[in-house]
């Protein structure tokens, strides 16, 4: 288990990280949001040692993490580093004995590992040679080839279409299943809620929102409402609670609510006469969560 206790970090006057707590268990993926700056990197550099804490402490199953138990952890930092003119093989095997592996057992199962992320190349080609995207699949090969139990990725999915973000969402889910336990962050708000057991907000540094994805929805309140019926958008309006009408292009109502409340009002009337074909009334997304939490609403 991994726990994150109380954690603060200023550079200078700026205060990159305030306060932050949380835990994850083993088989748990759980993602960390905020906008860019917010202090996700920082939170990973400080886990990771790679920077030290002003104030607050991260332990694994109740140890300090030193360089000990480096080779327990799979780390994809934001910035990729992989060495352009050596061969795919060889940047596996190196990453690999770094984190305590031998050659040989490595060897046989760069082929699997190649396949499996559908990497497009031959084991031989430089580096270089590969896109972008498929160049980002080897370094997380390297990331998770000696079989982390915990996985740190920052922002594992930026730069992949979404054929190889669906072949990472696997990548990830095999080593949830095999018991790691797993934090990624995103700006890619579907990831997070196809993935993610439990997520962390952090905005200016601060955790602003903390739970598994539902908590963090039904905090919210099920303030929208979609319908499909006789009412007309003044009518609508005309009920208490009733903060917006959107019509969809498929002729759905979108109804915005102050107050959950009045889903019940507009039930009972909009069902006067019966059978209507769509009631439903749902907690904001995520995105939208993320964009009122961060200040920026459009809706
Ligand atoms: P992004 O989504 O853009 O990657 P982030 O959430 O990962 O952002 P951090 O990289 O953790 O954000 O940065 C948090 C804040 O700390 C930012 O204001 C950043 O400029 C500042 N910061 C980070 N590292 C340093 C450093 N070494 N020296 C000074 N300021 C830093």
């Amino acid at each position: 288990m991994l726990e994150v206790k109380e954690l603060h970090k200023s550079f200078g006057s700026l205060k990159a990280v305030e306060d932050i707590s949380f835990t994850i268990q083993p088989g748990e993926i759980m993602g960390l949001i905020g906008q860019n700056g917010a202090g996700k990197t920082t939170t990973f550099r400080i886990i990771l040692d790679l920077l030290t804490a002003d104030q607050g402490e991260v332990l694994w199953n109740g140890q300090r993490i030193t360089k000990k138990v480096f080779n327990k952890i799979g780390y994809l930092p934001e910035e990729r580093g992989l060495y352009p003119k050596v061969s795919i093989e060889d940047q596996i095997l190196y990453f690999a004995q770094l984190r305590g592996k031998k050659k040989q057992d490595v060897k046989p199962l760069i082929d699997d590992w190649l396949e499996k992320f559908e990497v497009k190349g031959k084991k031989a080609d430089k580096v270089k040679t590969l896109s972008k995207g498929n160049q980002q699949k080897v370094q997380l090969i390297c990331t998770l080839i000696h079989e982390p139990e915990l996985i740190i990725l920052d922002e594992p999915f930026s730069g992949l279409d979404p054929v190889n973000a669906e072949i990472l969402e696997n990548g990830i889910r095999e080593a949830q299943a095999n018991g790691a336990a797993i934090i990624f962050s995103s700006h890619n708000m579907n990831n997070v809620e196809e993935l993610c057991d439990s997520l962390i907000m952090l905005k200016d540094g601060k955790q602003v929102l903390n739970g598994t994805l539902n908590e963090v929805r039904q905090q919210f309140g099920r303030t929208k409402l979609f319908l499909e019926s006789d009412m007309t958008p003044e009518e609508l309006m005309a009920i208490e609670g009733v903060r917006k009408v959107q019509k969809t292009r498929d002729g759905l109502d979108i109804v915005y609510l102050t107050d959950p409340e009045a889903g019940r009002i507009i039930f009972a009337e909009a069902t006067k006469n019966g059978y209507i074909p769509t009631f439903s009334q749902q907690p904001p997304t995520l995105e939208e969560i993320f964009k009122r939490t961060a200040g920026v609403n459009n809706e």
